[in-house]
């Protein structure tokens, strides 16, 4: 791939009050997922006259709004989510960050922001890692620096239009594994109250709003004793979509590997699309087409869907171990699958660099 340089300037001033290396070592054992932050964040500015300006890396901290900042009012506001590995020779690496940058693109077009060159979101990412390498955890226990890029309209103006002032910031926080039981198969809930995205809506995009809705649906699963909410499509209240952050694969007993097709209400997952081309290589027939809700519930009790999991970065590759509706349940719920394990090693021993990166996807960052 071509690779242009960023031209973004970025001023760098260093944190005069670092965590304590002690502190630091303490966090690092036991990071849990979303609770600390590093010592340093990435900023820029924009504005239709000047385009992006103002980058700089500063020691992290909060952040003053205007009470009539727009975000607040209307939800402009899109993210990305990404992680930095630590390799075994000491080596710094992300995973495909052209391909998050690409998707904030995607996002930005949808709710009216501007557009953040790729060159430019790469470089904001591996700049704020460089400042806060010393963050990224040794690799053993599947331990990471997660990374998290966002962009919001931080003009203040209560006027419904794109906004005329937009901030877009890195911060990083280091992560463990993501469900607190580890890597154990989850229960899922089906939701047949709410859904997550319609025709021509958001669901594509990558941003808060989405999150937000998926919130009461999750309290939902959570009160029927599960672990996440699975939505159905928003027209036919019929097709398999997404978890509230994560897409879905079945493995059939054939040994064909399904994931619902995208088609604008689906999150395209880079964990979704990678694995594609993972199946391809590990030598799994791979469908992407709509899976019907009864497709997956007949197809568990009889067999014909060996195993179903579930992915994103956050959490990778997670198995699913039931399904749980209004009425009734499927699966078993105890174990990890033949293929669905086969794909989880083979992702993460890319990203942490113990297999051999066949596909190019790793990005050297330190
Ligand atoms: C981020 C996200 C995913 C997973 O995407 P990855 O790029 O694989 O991390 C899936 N669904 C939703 C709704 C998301 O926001």
């Amino acid at each position: 791939m071509l690779s242009m340089e960023s031209s973004l300037p970025i001023r760098v001033t260093a944190s005069g009050d670092p965590v304590p290396a002690e502190r630091l070592a303490e966090i690092l054992a036991d990071p849990g997922f979303g609770r600390y932050f590093t010592d340093h964040m990435f900023t820029a500015e924009w504005t239709p006259e000047r385009g992006w300006h103002e980058a700089r890396i500063t020691p992290y901290g909060p952040l003053v709004l205007d009470p009539a900042t727009a975000v607040l009012h209307y939800a402009q506001e899109i993210f990305e989510g990404m992680k930095a590995y630590r390799h075994a020779d000491g080596s710094i690496w992300t995973f495909r960050p052209e391909e998050n940058a690409a998707r904030m693109v995607r996002s930005a077009r949808r709710l009216a922001l501007p557009v953040l060159p790729v060159e430019d979101f790469v470089a904001s990412v591996d700049a704020t890692v460089r400042v806060d390498q010393r963050w990224v955890p040794e690799p053993a226990g599947e331990k990471s620096l997660y990374l998290r890029p966002f962009m919001f309209a931080s003009e203040s103006f209560l006027g419904v239009r794109p906004a005329q002032h937009v901030t877009y910031m890195v911060i990083c926080s280091p992560a463990g594994a993501y469900f607190a039981r580890g890597v154990h198969p989850v229960s899922l809930w089906l939701s047949e109250t709410y859904t997550r995205a319609g025709r021509g809506g958001m669901g594509a995009a990558k941003t808060g709003g989405n999150y937000a809705s998926s919130l009461v649906a999750q309290q939902e699963a959570i009160e029927e004793g599960c672990d996440q909410v699975v939505f159905l499509d928003s027209a036919e209240g019929r097709y398999v979509e997404e978890l509230g952050g994560m897409n879905l694969y079945f493995v059939q007993a054939d040994g064909t590997v399904v994931t619902p097709k995208t088609s604008g209400t689906i999150l395209e997952g880079i964990t979704r699309s990678s694995i594609i081309e993972l199946c391809g290589k590990l030598g799994h027939p791979v469908e992407e087409r709509a899976v019907d809700i009864d497709e997956w519930r007949d197809g568990v009790s009889s067999g014909r869907i060996a195993e179903v999991f579930a992915c994103g970065t956050a959490a990778v590759v997670t198995p699913v171990g039931t399904l749980r509706w209004r009425g009734g349940e499927v699966g078993d719920g105890t174990t990890t699958g033949p293929v669905t394990q086969q794909v989880r090693t083979a992702l993460v021993d890319i990203q942490y660099g113990r297999a051999e990166d066949t596909f190019g996807w790793m990005h050297r960052v330190v």
